[in-house]
């Protein structure tokens, strides 16, 4: 299992037997069952008929393929372990309910767990960096074989979070509520873009905490607020000092008592 601390390189996730280099699938769901029957094969997930409905949930919300003939469906589900991916090709591509109507010719399935928020947004931010390059995907359907192919998606970087852990829920809805801020005075372009972000975010995010997270900003502007020397910036009041060292290096949830808000630990300067 690769150290999610250290991990810089998608192959960290990927091993060759974790891709596929041409699906036999020519529909949606058949191929996603297909990449889930490779990481079930390699037992790096348990629950494959939950994993699967969760995967066709969520593409009946929105379709995950990306533009450009790519596709990441992606589930959050307990699966033992943290994070499971597979990579399937498909030469003559699968009709994925793609926005610019392209077949999609690459998927990179991810399942990952939900102890782990903040991971999927990592992952998701580093492919689509390598993606968005046309170069990049050129060579990528391109691949004359299943060894290129694997080298090709070895060369994808990721920048996952240098603090020593992955990032905290409560960090999550602190960034959450700076970019529902920030769209209040975004242009077009940068409204399409922080709406984006905004989703990623929510998606690795429990319905309860955004549903309660909603209400606040409409409430109140803020929803979340720092810790700073031992008092809620929300409301000025003192937290308890058991609570207020839990939050530091926690991903559990706390809310203020006095004013409600999500609270976050300050953020440490940097050294
Ligand atoms: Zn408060």
């Amino acid at each position: 299992m690769a150290d999610l601390k250290k991990s810089h390189h998608f192959s960290d996730f990927l091993k060759p037997s974790q891709v596929i280099y041409e699906l036999k699938s020519r529909e949606k769901v058949l191929a996603i069952e297909e990449l889930l029957d490779v990481l079930a094969k390699e037992k790096l997930i348990k629950n494959k008929k939950l994993i699967l409905t969760r995967l066709i949930d969520r593409e009946q919300l929105e379709s995950t393929a990306i533009g450009e003939s790519v596709a990441l469906p992606h589930a959050r589900v307990n699966t033992g372990g943290e994070i499971a991916i597979a990579v399937g090709r498909s030469e003559k591509g699968i009709d994925f309910d793609s926005i610019d109507k392209k077949k999609v010719h690459l998927i990179i399935l991810v399942v990952w767990n939900p102890t782990l928020p903040g991971l999927f947004n990592h992952l998701f931010a580093g492919l689509a960096r390598f993606l968005r390059k046309p170069e990049y995907r050129k060579r990528l359907f391109g691949a004359p074989n299943k060894t290129e192919l694997f080298k090709i998606l070895s060369e994808i970087e990721l920048t996952m979070p240098h603090e020593d852990r992955i990032i905290s829920r409560a960090s999550l809805l602190a960034k959450l509520q700076e970019i529902e801020l920030r769209k209040k005075k975004a242009s077009k372009e940068q409204l399409k873009e922080l709406r984006k972000h905004a989703e990623l975010i929510r998606e690795e995010l429990d319905e309860a905490l955004l549903t309660r997270f909603d209400k606040l900003m409409e409430r109140y502007g803020f929803a979340v607020a720092e810790v700073r020397d031992g008092a809620c910036q929300g409301c000025n009041m003192r937290i308890a000092t058991q609570m207020s060292s839990a939050i530091e290096d926690s991903n559990d949830i706390y809310i203020c008592e006095n004013c409600g808000k999500y609270l976050v630990a300050a953020r440490k300067k940097k050294k």
